[in-house]
């Protein structure tokens, strides 16, 4: 059939407007449904699409990406301001020393913007008159775990292709100090990797960062593949330290046998 709408011949020629293929039959009817349930969202009140038809449609999807569009260059202008203020070290006024490494500078204000915590331990070294200029101490990161912090700071962005220690770090120091938007981007980015080999590592930092999301996705990865797990040379080592955790485990696993069991057709039934 010559699709009116895609159809190579569309474009040369007006073809009947009834052929129309069912890949872009429910293209149409999707886009459609999206846009009006992604009006209803925003201010509850049901859109224009439904009656005008994709050209309004397109309108909207313009609309959208030119929203878009001025979102991303604000959001580069900002990242690039406060980006080069930290690599260059502009006008900081604070050291943050790591476990191990060198210290590094930063800026108060950015520090206390991003985290409360950050902003009490600031504003205790302010009552007590800690000296101006002095320091503070993130003894559980390692130099390039705290540089990928405060990086995350200024810039809200995430480097690709982080190994997941660091993740793993950075997950925890986001829990520690209350940066939400980096416990989403590392539990993300963690809950994408999961699979047998680290599901064990990644329960534990679950758990160490509270991260509900994270410990369902490494929970289910380990009932989905418990055998490979459970057998494996790091599941003893794992129970040493996580005894509340292999309770769950065993509870997990009983409650996915007894589904099992419940779903097998009885040999009545076949
Ligand atoms: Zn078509």
């Amino acid at each position: 059939m010559d699709c009116c709408i895609c159809s190579p011949m569309a474009t040369m020629y007006r073809l009947p407007r009834n052929t129309v293929c069912a890949p872009c039959h429910e293209g149409a009817k999707a886009i459609i449904g999206f846009l009006n349930k992604d009006e209803q969202e925003g201010d509850g009140c049901l859109l224009y699409t439904s009656r005008c038809g994709l050209r309004d449609a397109w309108e909207q999807v313009k609309e959208m990406r030119d929203r878009e569009e001025n979102t991303n260059q604000r959001a580069a202008f900002l990242e690039q301001g406060f980006a080069l203020a930290w690599r260059e070290g502009i006008h900081t006024d604070i050291f943050i020393k790591p476990g191990t490494g060198a210290p590094i500078p930063a800026h108060k204000a950015i520090l206390a913007a991003r985290s409360e915590v950050f902003r009490h331990m600031l504003s205790a070294d302010d009552r007590c008159k800690a000296p101006a200029g002095d320091s503070i101490s993130l003894p559980e990161l390692s130099h390039d775990e705290l540089s990928l912090l405060i990086a995350f700071l200024y810039t809200g962005a995430l480097d690709q292709g982080l190994p997941e220690r660091h993740l793993h770090a950075l997950l925890v120091a986001a829990d520690k100090y209350d940066v939400p938007f980096l416990r989403r981007a590392c539990e993300a980015r963690l809950a994408a990797a999961v699979d047998p080999r680290n599901v064990l590592r990644t329960l534990e930092v679950a758990e160490l960062s509270s991260s509900a999301v994270l410990r369902e996705r490494a929970m289910d990865t380990v009932v989905e593949h418990a055998e490979q797990v459970v057998f494996s040379p790091q599941y003893e080592e794992f129970a040493v330290r996580n005894a509340g955790l292999c309770v769950e485990i065993t509870r997990a696993l009983l409650a996915k046998m007894s589904t099992t069991r419940t779903k097998a057709p009885c040999i009545e039934d076949v």
